[in-house]
């Protein structure tokens, strides 16, 4: 059984992170979505209970599973037998950083593969962070993310705003 991981901190999911999921789903045996709870990323605006909620919501297939980790990748890679690590990639400027660490994670644990996606077209320049910030501004993101979880989206920037 072929089994990857697709790590990220999803706060929250978006289009752009579903379409990656449900390839990969397409690959693979199976598929766990990371919801990596040590980002280095600024405070976050959902929790990891609520981001791991939204994304059991919205994705389909059935071979994908939802856990979180707060340790390295691949020592959770190593633990649940992941051959490989599957990342997005929307624009040159995401590859630089993803590179880097595609390069330290084959070297700490070379038994899994760094494997890249291109976005489709339509979620180039989507991002959690652009979601956030035109829904705090008031905007329609429901052409951004799965249509089952935009209102609590909704409901949060309201409070935050
Ligand atoms: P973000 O960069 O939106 O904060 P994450 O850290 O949660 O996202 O990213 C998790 C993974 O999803 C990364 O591999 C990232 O490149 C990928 N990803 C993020 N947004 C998109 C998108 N719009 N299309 C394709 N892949 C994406």
């Amino acid at each position: 059984m072929k089994k990857a991981i697709c790590p990220g901190s999803f706060d929250p999911v978006t289009l752009g992170h579903i379409d990656i999921i449900e390839r990969a789903a397409e690959i693979f045996d199976e598929v766990t979505v990371l919801v990596m709870s040590n980002s280095s990323k600024k405070a976050s605006l959902f929790t990891v209970e609520e981001r791991m909620e939204f994304i059991r919501r919205s994705v389909t297939k059935p071979n994908v599973k939802i856990d979180t980790y707060n340790g390295l990748l691949v020592d959770y890679a190593r633990e649940n037998g992941a051959v490989a690590i599957v990342k997005g990639l929307r624009a040159m400027s995401d590859f630089e950083y993803e590179f880097q660490q595609a390069l330290i994670n084959k070297s700490l644990y070379p038994d899994a593969e760094t494997m890249f996606l291109c976005a489709k077209g339509e979620n180039m320049f989507l991002s959690s962070s652009m979601v956030k910030e035109v829904c705090t501004l008031g905007g329609d993101i429901r052409p951004f993310v799965p249509s089952g979880i935009a209102e609590d989206i909704y409901k949060r920037c309201k409070g935050v705003k």
